[in-house]
């Protein structure tokens, strides 16, 4: 046997104990997977796609088909006010991608390289990805951020591929709100977050273009006070991109 040959046996060998320590599993749902898929099961690409194919409307990221748009909003924005500009979403908050953004803030930070991927597709897509200055995740008050150990939109941010564009985190959490998902009603959503963000002295936002991630936008509360924060700092124009838009019905 010449070496060539021994050096492939050896690896074959290897490769299979590996596969009998470590068997190849999805990792959003932990079901078996081929070693020829990629890192998630049948069943989630699909749930993914699902998630993540409909069209949606610029201003509050809901579905809603391009052709019922005016002036780039749905009947629902119709003659509303946002802070941001224009928002671009990854997908719907459902199913697998539900599944991941949950076990991605739970501690699970492995799966930031599918959505990550997911957010640079969705960031590649949006009018506004050559236009981007500066990159602010939304913060979280530092309590918070004690107790999960990291902030994920953070994570998120860190990995977006957009060369020119610097990140900032001079946007703090200055008050600690209640978890939004307890809020019912969007006037309780808006009056929880109102007042709790603040920019750092030394601040980089005025003329600028800036674009918020965050991983989840529901009522868009959160980010509409992030919003009005960096424009009362001087920022030119406010974007937004998340993960995943939750509350569909109107
Ligand atoms: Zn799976
Ligand atoms: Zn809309």
């Amino acid at each position: 046997m010449n070496t060539v040959k021994i050096k492939q046996a050896a690896t074959f060998t290897l490769q299979s104990i590996n596969q009998l320590l470590w068997p190849p599993v999805c990792n959003n749902c932990g079901e078996s997977i081929c070693e020829t898929d990629k890192s998630l099961c049948q069943k989630c690409w699909s749930e993914l796609l699902s998630c993540t194919g409909a069209e949606y409307c610029p201003r509050c990221g809901k579905d809603a088909s391009r052709y019922g748009l005016l002036d780039d909003a749905c009947p629902d924005c119709q003659g509303k006010e946002f802070h941001f500009d224009r928002i671009a979403r990854g997908g719907v908050y459902t199913q697998a991608l539900q599944q991941m953004i949950l076990s991605f803030k739970n501690g699970r930070t492995e799966l930031d390289s599918t959505l990550v991927f997911l957010a640079n597709s969705t960031l590649r897509a949006s009018t506004f990805y050559n236009d981007i200055e500066i990159f602010v995740p939304v913060p979280l008050h530092w309590t918070r951020r004690l107790a999960r150990g990291y902030n994920q939109s953070l994570i998120v941010t860190k990995k977006l591929k957009r060369p020119t564009a610097a990140i900032s985190t001079d946007l703090v959490r200055i008050r600690r709100t209640k978890p939004q998902p307890i809020m019912v009603s969007p006037a309780a959503r808006a009056r929880n977050v109102a007042g709790a963000f603040a920019v750092r002295y030394g601040h980089k936002f005025a003329g600028k273009i800036v674009c918020l991630v965050d991983d989840i936008k529901t009522t868009g509360a959160t980010l509409n006070e992030c919003s009005k924060t960096l424009k009362e700092a001087g920022a030119a124009k406010v974007f937004a991109i998340v993960l995943a838009v939750a509350g569909q019905k109107k």
